[in-house]
């Protein structure tokens, strides 16, 4: 604990996403859209952590994060925790959770699924493993490892995250 607060400076306002599994700290800044803001952001990847061994850590200033954000953090790091920080304190601590279905954030590659008709229909999948994560597409039934997930990116293009970076 004292190790890590020599490493990462505190923050006067704004979050904290902490035990992130270590290696996808700049896929969660780049599936957030948070890589794109001006705000003070201070990173950590492969810190040493007690409970997981090694871990990431975000640190963002006079920023706080929004329900969409904070799922696509829950796919990717189902341990996560993420603390509102006002005048050098947590105000707020909590656990990020995987929602029972994840809705409009993943597509589903299948190209017979309905979901890739042209029709107006959001993606949706079943939560059915967490950890590993495994998720089914409630139309076409076809089931989906972390590793094979394609993110609907904020420029409603598909992108394909590349999910662990090796440093
Ligand atoms: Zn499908």
């Amino acid at each position: 604990m004292l190790e890590e607060k020599l490493k990462i400076d505190k923050i006067s306002k704004g979050t904290v996403i902490d035990h992130i599994d270590a290696g996808y700290a700049l896929t969660i800044l780049n599936l957030t859209g948070l890589d794109e803001s001006k705000n003070l952001m201070t990173i950590g990847v492969n810190v040493s952590s007690k409970k997981y061994q090694t871990k990431d850590i975000i640190k963002i200033e006079n920023v706080f994060l929004n329900e969409t954000q904070m799922q696509q953090i829950s796919i990717l790091s189902p341990n996560a925790t993420i603390s509102l920080i006002e005048n050098y304190k947590v105000i707020e601590k909590k656990k990020v959770k995987i929602p029972k279905t994840i809705k409009k954030l993943i597509m589903c590659v299948n190209q017979t699924c309905i979901s890739n008709s042209g029709e107006p229909i959001d993606t949706e999948f079943y939560v059915l493993e967490e950890k590993p994560l495994k998720i089914q597409c409630i139309y076409c039934e076809r089931i989906y490892k972390l590793e094979e997930i394609v993110f609907t990116s904020k420029e409603k293009k598909e992108k394909q995250v590349k999910q662990r970076i090796q440093l």
